[in-house]
């Protein structure tokens, strides 16, 4: 395992890629071990193109978007693990969560990412951020497999979520993806059943790339946005 690691908890095998592929490709980048934990493949509710050919099954659906996921991780530089628990609703119970429990224990991740806390749009979204950070705790807890080495306190971010209004998601972190763009965009491309969002997506990157510029006075031109769950200690305050 390398020095550094993250995970990244994704309700379904392609919101990794729009949300926090920039964050992955930057951290492999620099010798990071990420690993992408996708909870279900997005089969029912996040698929509507593959839906639409003739004789279209769920199980086609799914090692669809599983083989798009992996090409997708292959070019980022991470790892993809799929635990097909079911989409659209999204069920997972204690099972699961110790299924997370293990990934937090083995991988002792420097930084959790996963979704927003609240998305009336999505309920799939928000449920994966609440299993991400209970996995996050009982990894964290003496009692649960007493002798394994439990888990620190790594930052957790929420990244973006389709509507952020609306998920009273709010940026607070921002990170330059400039030099992992076009890794980024070529990830998207592996969506071929979500070609709808490829350019809404490079917009957005655009746009989080400005904010980050006029907030710190640097040039970004291609960005990513996170919101924080916990307060963080610094050194300094400038
Ligand atoms: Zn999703």
């Amino acid at each position: 395992m390398a020095a550094k690691t993250g995970i990244v908890v994704s309700a379904h095998s392609a919101d990794f890629v729009w949300r926090a592929g920039g964050a992955i490709a930057l951290h492999a980048a620099m010798g990071y071990h990420v690993r992408v934990v996708c909870l279900s493949y997005g089969e029912r509710g996040e698929s509507a193109k593959l839906w639409r050919e003739q004789g279209m099954t769920e199980d086609r659906v799914k090692s669809s978007r599983r083989k798009e996921a992996q090409m997708a991780a292959e070019i980022l530089g991470c790892e993809a693990v799929f635990l097909d628990c079911g989409d659209y609703p999204l069920t997972a119970g204690r099972e699961v969560v110790f299924t997370l429990v293990d990934h937090f224990r083995e991988l002792q991740p420097t930084f959790v990412l996963s979704h927003s806390l609240e998305d009336p749009y999505n309920f799939d979204h928000p449920l994966a951020s609440h299993i991400a950070q209970e996995a996050r705790i009982v990894a964290q807890a003496h009692g649960h497999k007493p002798g394994e080495k439990v888990l620190g306190a790594p930052p957790v971010y929420l990244f973006e979520p389709h509507q952020p209004e609306q998920c009273k998601w709010r940026p607070e972190v921002f990170l330059d993806i400039g030099s992992v763009w076009e890794k980024k965009r070529a990830a998207f491309e592996c969506m071929s059943a979500q070609e709808h969002l490829w350019e809404y997506y490079t917009r957005v990157a655009l746009q989080r790339g400005n904010q980050a510029a006029r907030n710190t006075g640097r040039k970004v031109t291609y960005g990513e946005a996170y919101q924080r769950v916990f307060p963080d200690l610094v050194e300094q305050l400038g």
